[in-house]
């Protein structure tokens, strides 16, 4: 008899409706390695080796970047048998992406449900992650996840995938040599030549333009006086002075409370509008139709969308307004943008519409732009990159935020500027958050899902069209079969007694 028959021949005995739980996380793993080796098809890799004339390895994908983006991306390569793939972070393992430096939250703005990061593995969620460590009730009863916990995340996927990534490694510049990409980096202190026939930028926000600074204090304040958000800041350093924070996003309130929480004697906030938005209307993008389509849309369509989600800024979450709000020692002052700044003394002085602010630090939070001209890494080709504002007119003038945006093909490929000048650019996705505008939600938790799929299209299209000649040379001289020697079948060619 067997176990089913058991049951069912037992009185009061039901099958379990719940589905097993790994018990840990070794059992977990074991599942995993389960799920990959069941759906490990096709099996063969399918690149022809690309050599230098100097003999210098030449990889088929360097993906720059190893945060979450990044890892998926690995991941995808992976497993579509895209083997000769690299990814190469300047961090060291564990600090890539906000989540451990400039991300001054507790917990994800994302919700614990969204999934994507696992490339559709169930048993590679966050959420089997958590459960075989800590069991279902405390998923059921957790809240966010952690930073902790989704850096943590990262690593445990990086290392039971094993995913390709070299850390230490910053790459300064892209440039093209040979009919490939030359990639300049630093790694380990020492310069390096890294090869690639293709380049996956997931290189976060920053990597594609760089941090906004408004003009008031860029022009007005000693470099001394003022820092971004996004900079590793010295907290410490803070402590007992007056900061002023200009912004009202989520990274302004968040600073604002990490520099109340390290000891600073208060916080002004300045903020532009007059109060802060009600709607985050990037959640309304939370829908498949959108996610899925977006990047197919016509051109109209999508600067028509995009504007009405990004018609006022997303707010940050109400916990981190709950982290501030309360304190005596933080000030809010609302339709107060800086007009202009000075120096007194050891003293810094910002002026709005609503009256001058003192304070001994100024902390922008003030977000980052795609400026490709001006980034370092595209230094080389960025000239030849088109942005919307060389394809498109738009209807209602545009911000200088979506006119510079890089406008990009269906695939997270960059197009040249002018026909012909660069097509090699196509063989560079942008997987960064300067995709946002031609392709939806990029960078995000809730984009990875789609997002990682499109660019895996964009990728293996592209080497099959570059190597169309070899792969019909290969069909042409295909020669294996299980057949050969039975006695119905034909002879193969060339055997004896075969005619030609
Ligand atoms: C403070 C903050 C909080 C956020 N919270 C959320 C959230 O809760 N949920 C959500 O969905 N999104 C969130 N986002 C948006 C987005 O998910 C994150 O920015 C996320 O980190 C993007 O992942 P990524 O892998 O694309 O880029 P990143 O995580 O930024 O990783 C890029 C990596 O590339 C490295 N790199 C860059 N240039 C080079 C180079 N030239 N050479 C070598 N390495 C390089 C970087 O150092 C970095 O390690 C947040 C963003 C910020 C800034």
């Amino acid at each position: 008899m067997s176990d089913l028959d058991l049951v069912h021949a037992t009185p009061g005995v039901e099958l379990e409706a719940r589905p097993q739980l790994a018990r840990s996380l070794g059992e977990l793993e074991a599942a995993v390695r389960r799920d990959l080796e069941i759906l490990d098809y096709p099996l063969k890799p399918w690149f022809r080796p690309v050599k230098r004339p100097d003999g210098a390895h030449v990889y088929d994908v360097v993906v720059i970047g190893g945060g979450h983006s990044g890892l998926c991306a690995a991941f995808a390569l992976k497993r579509e048998k895209i083997l000769n793939s690299i990814v190469l972070d300047e961090n060291p393992a564990g600090m890539e992406g906000p989540w451990q430096t400039y991300a001054r939250m507790p917990d994800l703005r994302t919700r614990k449900s969204v999934t994507g990061a696992e490339l559709g593995y169930p048993n590679l969620t966050y959420r089997a992650y958590f459960e075989a460590r800590f069991g279902a009730e405390a998923y059921q009863a957790l809240k966010r996840i952690t930073c902790d916990e989704w850096s943590s995340y990262l690593a445990w996927m990086r290392r039971l995938l094993e995913l390709p990534v070299q850390n230490d490694t910053k790459v300064h510049l892209i440039e093209r040599e040979d009919g490939m990409f030359r990639l300049d980096a630093m790694t380990s202190g020492k310069n390096t030549a890294i090869y690639a026939r293709r380049i996956v930028l997931a290189s976060g926000p920053l990597s594609t333009g760089g941090t906004t600074i408004p003009d008031a204090i860029a022009q007005g304040l000693p470099r001394g006086a003022y820092g971004h958000v996004y900079d590793d800041v010295d907290f410490a350093a803070l402590k007992g002075k007056r900061v002023i924070v200009i912004g009202a996003g989520a990274s302004a309130f968040d600073n604002a409370g990490t520099a109340l929480e390290s000891g600073c004697r208060e916080v002004h906030m300045l903020v532009r509008r007059p109060h802060i938005p009600r709607l985050s209307l990037i959640r309304w993008t939370d829908w498949s139709g959108f996610l899925n389509t977006y990047a197919d849309l016509d051109d109209d369509q999508r600067w028509k969308l995009a504007r009405e989600v990004q018609r006022n800024p997303s707010p940050p979450p109400i916990r981190a307004l709950n982290r501030v709000d309360k304190r005596s020692d933080f000030h809010i002052h609302f339709s107060s943008p800086p007009m202009s700044a000075r120096m007194e003394g050891a003293e810094v002085v910002v002026v709005t519409p609503n009256g001058e602010h003192r304070a001994d630090y100024v902390l922008c939070a003030t977000g980052f732009s795609a400026r490709l001209e001006e980034a370092p890494l595209f230094a080389s080709i960025g000239r030849h990159i088109a942005l919307w504002r060389d394809k498109f007119t738009p209807p209602d003038g545009g911000s200088e935020k979506f006119l510079s945006s890089p406008y990009l093909g269906r695939h997270y490929e960059f197009m040249e500027k002018a026909p012909g000048a660069a097509p090699w650019l196509k063989h560079i996705f942008n997987f960064s958050q300067s995709a946002t505008l031609s392709m939806g939600p990029t960078g995000r938790v809730s984009g990875l899902k789609y997002g990682v799929r499109r660019l895996m299209i964009g990728v293996s299209n592209s080497f099959v069209r570059e190597d169309f000649d070899q792969h019909l040379e290969s069909v042409r001289r295909y020669n294996d079969s299980e057949l050969d020697g039975h006695p119905w079948v034909e002879k193969p060619p060339n055997s004896k007694g075969d005619p030609s």
